[in-house]
């Protein structure tokens, strides 16, 4: 039996890191089982579905690794209403499903209580199809569902605790939980790895697929991923979307392997490691069951762990979106004609070990292609100080004096400067570096200057010192 799996969110907002989550561990286990990954878009919901977000999960999960044209799909969940509203018709005429016009206040007239469900009321009193008539499935009043969970083992629902759902609206559309059995049953699927939130759903979609006689999937309910708080992360409250954490600078590869950790850790005390380890000691039923932390502060040194280990060429390729602009990162503050590649490749280096994320390459290098830095002005305050003006005066001398123009001479020449005055080097590099890049800190100032060049660095500092005057 080919193993078949399926990833099938439904496009109605930003593809959630928990969705990522869920997509790689079931791509895996495709891939160590020999099997087959299907993406099925659950676009039946009109009123919230947008076909952005449908494009937005394609091109999130080509950045994550999982790309187009290497899975089956993406089947469209809209395009099999028919068959969903004809097993809905099957388990009617089969005696599985029956018709309903309660309101939910006839049953809580009748119940007495807010909190039951359905009490099977209509069950057997043969209403027929019409306008307004639900139709539910008849649960059976004995025995128990037991679903095989890979990472839960057995659990186990009691049939007479499932009430009567609801499989099709008055309307006669077929809900969710019917729609996803019967596209899970089209599309041969044989493992359904999917959030834990599903799991209240799962004794009666297990109930759905024996009454349409098809052998159930096994199942795996992977635990939810929280925040700081051990909440739900949720789009409202936390950033969720692993398209922000693309625009923002997070490699993909530190992002897949940092969204594996969730939960899992491979071998040897190890978290940092090759994707080729994950893809191979990856087990579904070696996940936690306790609900995983997504940490964003560790994602971020993580990220930049895997920055530095980019070789340079492939840092200065990574950096491109945030040096230019694209269609979701903002263009950076420089005119395009103003940036110079070489200038950017010498400083790249000082960069890729500061940064944790690929955005913050803009303050970073800012200064080497605006005609004048954008000065902070707290900064500026804190910085310049008595003694400033002059200090600003010396360093233009003994700089124009300078015969080799590189980052050796420059410091050396500073720190004589700040020497006579009894400044640390530290104290005497300030006013500079906020003179020329507008910051209190950046890149190695020395380096900094010898690729800003000489007249530049030079215009900058006379600048900064006609506003102390
Ligand atoms: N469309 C459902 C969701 O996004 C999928 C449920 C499932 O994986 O079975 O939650």
């Amino acid at each position: 039996m080919t193993v078949r799996v399926r990833f099938a969110p439904s496009p109605t907002g930003m593809f959630h890191v928990g969705g990522a989550r869920s997509a790689l561990q079931n791509w895996i286990y495709a891939k160590q089982q020999g099997g087959v990954f299907v993406l099925r878009i659950e676009d039946t919901d009109a009123a919230r579905n947008k076909p952005e977000w449908t494009e937005g999960i394609l091109s999130a999960l080509d950045w994550i690794g999982i790309s187009r044209g290497s899975y089956e799909g993406p089947y469209f969940q809209s395009a099999n209403a028919g068959e969903h509203r004809a097993a809905a018709a099957r388990l009617y005429e089969s005696g599985r499903a029956y018709y309903c016009d309660c309101t939910r206040e006839d049953v809580q007239a009748r119940t007495g209580s807010q909190y039951q469900g359905y009490d099977g009321y209509h069950r057997d009193r043969g209403l027929g199809p019409g306008p307004g008539h639900a139709l539910r499935f008849r649960t059976p009043d004995e025995g128990a569902t037991v679903v095989i969970d890979l990472i839960r083992g057995e659990p186990t629902f009691e049939n007479k605790l499932i009430e009567d759902f609801v499989i099709a609206r008055g309307d006669g559309s077929p809900v969710f939980l019917l729609a996803n059995v019967v596209d899970d049953m089209t599309m041969g699927i044989t493992h359904v790895i999917r959030a834990e939130e599903h799991l209240p759903n799962t004794p009666k979609q297990q109930l759905l697929w024996e009454a349409l006689g098809v052998k159930p999937p096994i199942w795996a309910h992977v635990p939810v991923v929280v925040n700081e708080k051990r909440q739900k992360l949720s789009k409202r409250r936390d950033k969720v979307a692993l398209e922000a954490y693309r625009d923002e600078g997070y490699l993909a590869s530190a992002m897949r392997n940092y969204l594996m950790l969730l939960g899992w850790a491979p071998s040897g005390d190890r978290e940092i490691v090759p994707w080729s380890v994950i893809e191979d000691e990856f087990r579904l039923d070696e996940v936690n069951l306790s609900s995983a932390f997504f940490d964003e502060k560790k994602l971020r040194a993580f990220n930049g762990e895997y920055i530095r280990a980019l070789p340079v060429a492939e840092f200065v390729d990574a950096c491109q979106p945030w040096l230019t602009g694209t269609d979701t990162i903002a263009p950076p503050p420089w005119q395009p004609e103003e940036f110079d590649a070489d200038a950017f490749a010498a400083v790249a280096p000082l960069a890729q070990t500061r940064i944790a994320v690929l955005s913050e390459i803009v303050p970073n290098v800012d200064f080497l292609f605006l005609a004048s830095p954008l000065i902070d002005e707290a900064a500026w305050t804190k910085t310049m100080k008595d003694g400033s003006a002059e200090l600003l005066d010396d360093a233009v001398a003994a700089f124009e004096a300078l015969e080799s123009w590189d980052a050796e001479s420059l410091k050396s020449t500073l720190e004589a400067v700040g020497a006579e005055r009894g400044l640390k080097l530290g104290k005497t590099q300030a006013p500079v570096r906020v003179a020329v890049t507008g910051r209190t800190v950046g890149l190695p100032l020395f380096e900094s200057l010898e690729v800003l060049g000489r007249e530049r660095t030079l215009t900058r500092i006379r600048a900064a010192r006609l506003r102390l005057v």
